[in-house]
C-alpha cells in the first residue's frame, strides 16, 4: 500500500467511526451506502446526504420538480422579472423562475425556497424521524442540487453525454470533445412564448427534459438560426416586416 492509500484509509477509517457515531437510528440506507463506498467517506448524517444527492444531479431534478408540483403554485403569482435583492425576482429569464424564493411567496424557515415543501433534518424531503420540519433549513438538499443543475447544466455534460450515448442530440452523429448542453427550447423563448405555461411545469425548461447536448458546430447553427428568428420576431412586433 502506499503512502497515499495508507493516509486514506486512516482518514476513512475516522470518517466511518465519526459518521457511525452521529448516525441516528433511522437514515435513508441508499445514502448510507452510497457514502461507505465513496473513495472519501463522508465524515457526517449531513456530509453523506450532500455528497449522495451531488452524485445524483437527475434524480435531484425529477424530485425537486415532484415536491413543487405538491406546493403547486401560490394564489397571484405570475413569472415576472427585474428583480432586487428585496423583492427576490430574477434579474434574468436564465434563471428558473422560483415563486418560494420571492420575497412575496417565501415561506420561511422550515420550507424549501425551491419548492416550497416543508425540509426536514439534515435537508431530507421526508420527516423519516418525526421531528417536524428543520427551521433552521430554507433548501432541500436535493434542491440545491437540482438548482445547481438548472443553473449551471454545462457542469454534468459528461453525465448528459453518457445518457445520449455521445450522439448529438441534433445532427445524431458522434459527440466530438468540445460538444456543449444546450436547451432545445431556448429560454428567450420559454419567456416569450411559454411564459404563462403552469409552475412548475416550466420548471421542466429547465431540468433533463429540455437539455441535450450537441456538436458545437450544431450549436452555432441553431443559435443564428434562433437568432434569426428573434429579430425577425422583434421586426414583426415593430410592424416594420
Ligand atoms: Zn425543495
Amino acid at each position: 500500500m502506499s503512502k497515499w492509500e495508507a493516509e486514506r484509509a486512516e482518514r476513512n477509517r475516522r470518517s466511518i467511526a465519526r459518521l457511525t457515531k452521529s448516525l441516528p437510528g433511522i437514515f435513508p440506507s441508499a445514502v448510507l451506502s452510497r457514502a461507505l463506498g465513496r473513495p472519501f467517506v463522508p465524515p457526517t448524517p449531513r456530509f453523506a446526504i450532500d455528497s449522495y444527492w451531488g452524485t445524483h444531479p437527475l434524480r435531484a431534478d425529477r424530485l425537486a420538480r415532484a415536491l413543487a408540483a405538491r406546493s403547486g403554485v401560490p394564489t397571484g403569482w405570475s413569472w415576472r422579472l427585474g428583480g432586487s435583492r428585496k423583492n427576490g425576482l430574477p434579474t434574468t429569464f436564465r434563471t428558473p423562475p422560483a415563486p418560494y424564493r420571492e420575497r412575496a411567496y417565501a415561506k420561511g424557515p422550515g420550507f424549501c425556497c425551491v419548492c416550497g415543501q416543508p425540509v426536514y433534518r439534515f435537508g431530507w424531503h421526508a420527516d423519516l424521524w418525526n421531528a417536524g420540519p428543520n427551521k433552521n433549513a430554507t433548501w432541500h438538499c436535493a434542491c440545491a442540487v437540482a438548482w445547481q443543475f438548472w443553473t449551471t447544466p454545462s457542469d454534468q455534460v459528461g453525465l448528459l453525454r453518457r445518457l445520449q450515448a455521445r450522439r448529438c442530440g441534433e445532427t445524431g452523429g458522434r459527440l466530438w470533445k468540445t460538444a456543449e448542453v444546450d436547451h432545445r427550447i431556448p429560454l428567450f423563448r420559454v419567456w416569450r412564448e411559454h411564459r404563462d405555461a403552469p409552475w412548475p411545469e416550466l420548471l421542466g425548461y429547465w431540468g433533463l427534459p429540455n437539455l441535450q447536448v450537441i456538436n458545437r458546430e450544431a450549436h452555432v447553427a441553431k443559435c443564428s438560426t434562433e437568432a434569426r428568428d428573434r429579430r425577425a420576431a422583434r421586426y414583426s412586433a415593430s410592424g416594420i416586416a
